[in-house]
């Protein structure tokens, strides 16, 4: 069997509302890029990454010279071709090659008739459980409703989330506000659900004095990990030195040149593994391998998925044995997704793995080309910027924090019209 085409469309699917986060805001949808492999035996495979938009289609285009006539069987003769780690240097094609990994064990497992955890060693589960994941919100441009700006506000809405989805593990993605404001929201988060576990996330950008003050004022709490408190294997190395919670991250271990300093010298107690980031559900099942042995906890990392990435972060919880902690998902926040069926459902706070052949999912073309139009119609959006803060970069260790007080809403303009007027129209 050999590749005979490889396709990519940009689509952006709508959140509930803008997500805000350290580095800025997701400004009310994400922007993915979906791939279709196809082969000269009538399979299609499908794979997604994140993020690029026009960008990130012409980059897999532009490894159809690489590939077509390729076998898709062949993986890891595929890793080389297209993203050898010295050749790398040139071209970082880490999340291109996952895209397209995502795609090939799409294909074989349609083509010998078997669910890709049944490649990759045979599923340990039947479900994956996955992690509240609240965000700090700014309300619904259209609706006006949604805003997650106060402790009580936060609880509310996890409260509403494990309501609708059971989940029993809380996470609090912070470093948007001063760490004392969110220090006191995720103390309220854990006292209103003690039988559950939390988890905080501020994207490294407090400084590790600020790490350390915010770790031990949290050390009572049933805390899963503390998340990337600061970005850099050697403040994580100061504050693990200062706190009792293990730390976590998916900004500084997400290669294995990084995955070996961190044997040697632990910085990360739990690694969170990213089917993007690590080039593909294969390399988190190597890197799962070398957590086990050297008893380093494991979790799974969202950056942000629709249907057909959730699937390869379901298929790598399916087969790792030491997933040690809920997974991360976004995928609570979309309105809908570009599968057929639509959304995945949770049950029980956790989803189930797919058992069709290949990945799972079929893509619902009317879907995939009403997102492609919403995309068409409003352009990306700079997911490293804040909409109400237009002059704001997020430096690291950062001391320019939002105001909790704000209670502004951004109306979320394309970015086209946004680029011409960088300061937002208010509500
Ligand atoms: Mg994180």
């Amino acid at each position: 069997m050999r590749i005979s085409d490889i396709r990519a469309s940009t689509v952006t699917v709508p959140l509930n509302a803008p997500l805000r986060h350290a580095n800025g805001c997701h400004w009310g949808r994400f922007v993915r890029t979906i791939i279709e492999v196809e082969t000269d035996e009538g399979l299609l495979g499908l794979g997604e990454m994140g993020g690029g938009g026009e960008s990130a289609e012409n980059a897999i285009r532009s490894l159809k010279r690489y590939l077509v006539g390729h076998d898709p069987a062949k993986l890891e003769e595929m890793r080389f071709r297209i993203a050898n780690p010295t050749a790398s240097l040139y071209n970082n094609r880490t999340q291109l090659l996952a895209a397209l990994e995502f795609a090939c064990l799409d294909i074989l497992g349609q083509a010998w008739g078997v669910p890709v955890h049944a490649i990759l060693g045979g599923k340990l589960r039947d479900r994956v459980p996955f992690a509240s994941y609240c965000f700090w919100r700014y309300a619904h441009p259209e609706t006006g409703k949604g805003e997650v700006r106060t402790a009580d506000q936060l609880v509310d809405y996890a409260r509403e989330l494990k309501t609708k989805y059971g989940f029993t593990s809380h996470k609090l993605k912070a470093g948007v506000f001063p760490p004392d404001y969110e220090i006191e929201a995720f103390r309220a988060l854990a006292h209103a659900f003690p039988s559950d576990s939390v988890r905080i996330d501020p994207n490294g950008a407090w400084s590790t004095e600020q790490a350390i003050r915010v770790g031990q004022a949290i050390e009572d709490l049933r805390n899963d990990y503390l998340e990337d408190p600061v970005f850099g294997l050697n403040g994580l190395r100061r504050v693990r030195e200062m706190v009792r919670i293990p730390l976590a991250t998916n900004t500084v271990v997400v290669n294995f040149e990084q995955l070996s300093a961190n044997v040697l010298d632990v910085g990360a107690d739990v690694i969170l593994l990213d089917t993007t980031f690590w080039g593909g559900i294969r390399p988190c099942i190597k890197a799962a391998g070398i957590c086990e042995t050297f008893q380093l906890g494991v979790a799974v990392h969202s950056s942000g998925e629709l249907g057909i990435q959730l699937a390869t972060m379901l298929h790598l919880g399916a087969v790792i044995p030491n997933l040690s902690f809920a997974a991360d998902a976004h995928y609570h926040h979309l309105t809908d997704d570009i599968i057929e069926g639509g959304l995945m459902r949770y049950q029980g706070g956790a989803i189930a793995i797919p058992d069709a052949p290949g990945l799972g999912v079929k893509l619902n073309r009317d879907k995939l080309r009403q997102y492609q139009e919403l995309y068409r119609e409003l352009g990306g959006y700079p997911y490293d910027q804040d909409p109400l803060r237009p002059n704001w970069a997020p430096i690291i260790p950062n001391d320019r924090w939002a105001d909790p007080n704000d209670v502004r809403c951004p109306t979320l303009k394309p970015e086209k019209i946004q680029s011409r007027s960088l300061q937002p129209e208010l509500r």
